[in-house]
């Protein structure tokens, strides 16, 4: 598939799931994550209940992984794609529930403003489902004020 073109670098994924059985689903997902090619899985968080926000649906389970890849950027987007697709995620709508979403939050410290990709993630900040996870494994990366900034909304550690 795609040819390793770059050098190691350490990125940041986040995975939701709000359809089927979601914990599942991401917990399969961060095994398939680890398998991808030239990419081995350097921390896993825990799992995290949140309630649907800008979204509609279930509850989502979500969690973040890191992972030094040799893939790209673009190509480490695309083998997410196929293992969202290949979870049956459908993109009937914006924030639909999904099955499995996985989005690229940081790749090294590169700034991408593509169509396709943005890194950081432009939302990473707004969400405590993210920034909780994220803060788990990668405590220098989100500050106090950062977390407090999305107190307010609800999350539970699942495991
Ligand atoms: P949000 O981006 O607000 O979390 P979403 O995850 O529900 O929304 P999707 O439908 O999964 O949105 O993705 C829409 C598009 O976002 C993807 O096709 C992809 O090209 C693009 N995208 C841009 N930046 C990223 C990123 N950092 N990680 C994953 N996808 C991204
Ligand atoms: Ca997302
Ligand atoms: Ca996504």
């Amino acid at each position: 598939m795609t040819v390793p073109d770059h050098p190691e670098v350490v990125a940041w994924i986040a995975l939701g799931a709000n359809l089927g059985d979601a914990q599942a689903s991401v917990l399969a997902a961060i095994q398939a994550i680890a398998r991808l090619p030239s990419t081995r899985l350097i921390a896993a968080s825990s799992t995290y209940r949140t309630a649907p926000f800008e979204a509609t649906g279930p509850d989502f389970v979500n969690a973040v992984v890191a992972v030094s890849t040799r893939l790209n950027a673009l190509a480490l987007l695309q083998h997410l794609q196929q293992l969202e697709n290949g979870a049956g995620r459908r993109r009937p709508h914006r924030n639909a529930p999904r099955t499995l979403d996985l989005d690229i939050l940081l790749y090294g410290d590169a700034s991408i403003a593509s169509p396709t990709l943005q890194v950081p993630h432009p939302r990473l900040w707004e969400r405590a489902f993210v920034l909780v996870p994220l803060a788990e494994i990668a405590p220098d990366k989100v500050s106090r004020a950062q977390l407090g900034a999305v107190a307010s909304q609800g999350i539970e550690r699942l495991t």
